[in-house]
């Protein structure tokens, strides 16, 4: 006898999804999606899956009536590695399917649309990664998660938002250098030089070959970043302009920023941190009943707003991810029914990638 609980029907999903998301759907909408949702749950179960949901999904995909686990980035990572589940569905973006598969050699990973891309895994490749490597032997290279496998596959750590500057200490120390190179996010290495004191600069690749790159004269005992030009189209577009209407707008209200926002931005908000760092601080003793904004993707805030009343949700549509938006739950549905998009890396590669994935998820 299997010891699963009883799945929800889809008259108590719909009832829930009118208690907490009505303000965003109306009433025949809310029906139908229960009614998917239920379709969902059931094959989920039948098929032995599991549901990695990021924090940036829509509502009714991350939601807790959608059988599955939600979390940021590194957090989804984890819990790849601990499922017994055949089937892993993925709503979130390509590289983190992939990143999924990397660890996961022999089960199915799917993701509901391969158009699923991401601005900071686009910017770089393997190639580039062996160039910056040539111009400065003997550096770490530390890649932000957010990255394809063939870029994964030639660095030597790959860190989230929430553990960058442990990953980076950790990277000194093991290869006894004060320099790292950090890839490819060029505000996410900013803010992290910032918090550890040290200084950054961005080389010019068109000037590769060994020596042909002088490092900036280095201050005495202070790290020193190599950088690149990669950004995330979403959280690149906040400014500080829209710290300072916010506060005009909303006296006293806390905010919050991820660490891919840019510096200028990072500086004036109240708190920086990764998605799971933020959803946490949402409850802590510095926020209590203040209200609350995010400087992030929109589909997190909308989840918040409806589980916290002090969330103000201020997110304009240019700041949803038009990459995790081409997941819904028509696509995901018919992934699970038709077994699309299945997510393959191969064996070559992925035994390079394995091992920086697997440093990053050990250092806590
Ligand atoms: S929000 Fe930014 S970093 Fe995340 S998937 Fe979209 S483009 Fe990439």
């Amino acid at each position: 006898m299997s010891n699963n609980p009883p799945l929800l029907t889809q008259q108590e999903i719909y009832k829930l999804f009118k208690e907490k998301y009505s303000q965003y759907s109306p009433d025949f909408e809310l029906m139908i999606k229960a009614c998917q949702v239920e379709k969902l749950n059931r094959l989920v179960r039948e098929k032995n899956a599991v549901i990695l949901k990021h924090n940036y999904m829509s509502w009714d995909l991350q939601c807790d009536e959608v059988l599955g686990i939600r979390g940021d980035s590194l957090e989804l990572s984890r819990k790849a590695t601990e499922t017994k589940a055949d089937i892993i569905l993925f709503l979130g973006v390509k590289f983190m399917a992939e990143t999924a598969k990397v660890l996961n050699p022999k089960k199915t990973v799917l993701i509901p649309s391969l158009k699923a891309g991401c601005s900071l895994a686009a910017s770089i490749t393997g190639a580039d990664v062996r160039k910056l490597k040539q111009m400065f032997p003997g550096v770490p290279v530390v890649a932000y998660v957010n990255t394809d496998a063939d870029t994964k596959s030639e660095v030597d750590v790959c860190c989230a938002s929430g553990n960058a500057s442990k990953v980076v200490k950790w990277a000194m120390k093991k290869w006894k250098t004060n320099k790292v190179i950090f890839l490819p996010d060029k505000f996410l290495a900013q803010n992290v030089a910032r918090t550890m004191g040290a200084d950054i600069f961005f080389p010019d690749m068109n000037r590769v070959g060994v020596g042909s790159h002088a490092y900036p004269k280095p201050r005495p005992n202070t790290p020193l970043f190599i950088g690149w030009e990669g950004k995330c189209e979403v959280h690149e577009k906040f400014t500080p302009q829209d710290v300072d209407d916010l506060r005009h707008d909303f006296p006293g209200v806390y905010i919050m920023a991820h660490p891919e926002c840019p510096p200028a931005v990072v500086e004036k908000v109240d708190f920086a941190g990764s998605t799971g760092e933020m959803i946490k601080n949402v409850t802590s003793p510095d926020v209590q009943d203040r209200q609350v904004a995010f400087f992030t993707e929109c589909a997190m805030v909308e989840i918040l707003a409806a589980q916290h009343k002090n969330v103000l949700q201020v997110c304009s549509i240019q700041k949803r991810c038009p990459h995790m938006a081409q997941s819904n739950l028509e696509t995901v549905l018919e992934a699970l029914e038709k077994m699309q998009y299945e997510i393959t890396v191969p064996e070559a590669l992925r035994k390079k990638a394995e091992l920086p994935i697997r440093r990053m998820i050990a250092i806590k």
